[in-house]
């Protein structure tokens, strides 16, 4: 790849030249900075454009002129995905101003929308249209389309409907060179060559800028319920998944797994307090469930509680008994994460293992990390993604125990790694976890990815050293 030059601006003349002066803005302090606070970005401009023309139109110049293009989308990444701090000084191409929903076809389950909407406007537009889109993130409020799809969002429902790259079935993508890929096609089989849709997602912006896509929709369950459970410990939890699973099959959407360190947390933090009434216990499995009408689904949970009782698989569980109820419950798990970063963590794993090696690793990683500091491990159990984060003890500051990061983090990989899971289950690698891939990649996944990177981008100008180092 080539040396890349600094957007001068006499470049910014030219893209305003091109697009027109509202397709440029000066960047801000939230399109600098990342939500952890770790990376801190820079930009000569925000570039806006908006439509896939005018994105076309910009990647052609910036492309002759050799200048870094960074996609934003609703800034909500955690890894540092579009935060470039060293190196020649890039754009942001920001999809702000294509945020329309084109249409939503209630027949087919599919929506087509621009990149640039928030994800919680499209699940509002499908649920207009009596349709399910059931991606759902904490940051579904600023997350855009585009980001979901290129950081191959997880989130809670992935049991049930998958990640992103499953909800997705076309996309629009503009090339390093301007090129425009016009694969936005709702078709469920096309097996016409590489599936270059299945490559641009999760690629983070290095191969392409999504400018749209078809989504896959589903019809709405008519009944959902969720149940708080308390079980003793984490082998129970993943014997209880089993149970649940057999007596209630696609019917489970998520299985969620919370630590009381993390229902501790927020109280510590007074982000919230948890109703008194919950049932409580060292370890809780959230349990959400959806099915059609005339499926007695209480009912069905009700009886796979009872047995899981029997086998002493559980303590103590509320089903929710109305929808503010289940809100409740979602509420409290989707605030933990907003407690956890109060705190301040040592370390944070986003991390995937294989189900049978749950407990194990769990037990195994807590007894290795240092007793003194506290360990909130919580997550999508169900489908083998825990998010295990490291803390200081209760009055400490995380800075403190800065000095143990490293030790901490190459003991949890080291784990994952020998029982056969992932050091980034949900949030890819960006600039975090560069050091990470080229330790635990497959070197030959790692050439093949490089040769991707070089035949697709050969100037290097898409999102520079994210994914692959520069
Ligand atoms: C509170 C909170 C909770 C979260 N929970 C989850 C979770 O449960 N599961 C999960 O998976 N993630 C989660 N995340 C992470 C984050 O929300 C997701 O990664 C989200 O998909 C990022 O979308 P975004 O639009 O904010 O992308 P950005 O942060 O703007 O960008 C992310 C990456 O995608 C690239 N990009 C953005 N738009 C485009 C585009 N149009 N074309 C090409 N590249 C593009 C950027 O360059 C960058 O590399 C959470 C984050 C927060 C803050």
């Amino acid at each position: 790849m080539m040396g890349l030059n600094d957007a001068t601006p006499e470049l910014l003349t030219q893209i305003e030249a091109a697009i027109g002066p509202k397709g440029l803005r000066a960047p801000g302090v939230d399109d600098l900075t990342e939500p952890r606070g770790i990376f801190k970005g820079r930009a000569a401009s925000v570039i806006r454009p908006s439509n896939s023309a005018e994105v076309s139109k910009v990647m052609e110049i910036c492309h002759a002129a050799q200048v870094g293009v960074i996609p934003l989308g609703g800034g909500t990444g955690l890894t540092g995905g579009r935060s470039l701090e060293i190196g020649a000084l890039p754009v942001l191409l920001s999809l702000e101003r294509m945020s329309a929903i084109r249409a939503v076809d209630a027949a087919a389950n599919t929506m087509v929308t621009e990149a640039g909407a928030i994800l919680q406007n499209v699940q509002t537009a499908a649920e207009a249209e009596d349709r399910l889109f059931p991606l759902s993130l904490a940051s579904q409020g600023s997350a855009q389309i585009g980001g979901v799809l290129s950081t191959n969002a997880g989130g809670v429902n992935v049991l049930r409907y998958g990640n992103a790259r499953n909800l997705c079935l076309g996309l629009e993508v503009v090339l390093a060179d301007g090129r425009i890929w016009h694969g936005l096609r709702g078709l469920h089989k096309d097996n016409t060559g590489y599936d270059i849709r299945d490559l641009m997602i999760g690629a983070e912006g290095t191969l392409g800028i999504i400018t749209a896509a078809v989504l896959q929709l589903f019809p709405r369950p008519a009944q959902q319920l969720a149940a708080w459970i308390a079980v003793p410990n984490p082998a129970s939890a993943l014997q209880l998944f089993t149970l649940m699973s057999a007596a209630l099959g696609h019917s489970i959407s998520a299985f969620e797994l919370i630590d009381q360190t993390g229902m501790s947390f927020l109280s510590e933090t007074g982000v919230m307090t948890p109703p008194a009434h919950l049932p409580a216990s060292p370890w809780i499995v959230l349990l959400d469930c959806g099915a059609a009408s005339g499926d007695a689904l209480s009912s069905q949970v009700e009886t796979a509680l009872a047995e899981a009782f029997e086998q002493n698989l559980c303590t103590d569980a509320l089903i929710s008994q109305n929808a503010a109820q289940r809100d409740m419950f979602w509420q409290i798990r989707e605030t933990i994460p907003a407690a956890n970063r109060r705190i301040g963590a040592v370390s944070s794993h986003d991390i995937s293992l294989p189900l049978a090696a749950i407990p194990k690793f769990i037990e195994t990683a807590r007894a290795a990390i240092d007793p003194g500091l506290r360990l909130n491990c919580f997550g999508h159990l169900g489908d083998g993604n825990l998010h295990f984060n490291i803390f200081p003890p209760k009055g400490a500051k995380r800075s403190d125990f800065a000095h143990m990061t490293k030790d901490v983090q190459r003991l949890v990989y080291d784990l994952v790694a020998e029982m056969g899971g992932s050091f980034s289950a949900e949030h890819g690698i960006g600039r975090l976890k560069l050091d990470e891939l080229q330790h635990y990649g497959d070197p030959v996944k790692l050439a093949m990815m490089r040769a991707i990177k070089t035949a697709l981008d050969p100037r290097g100008i898409l999102n520079p050293g994210a994914v692959i180092p520069l």
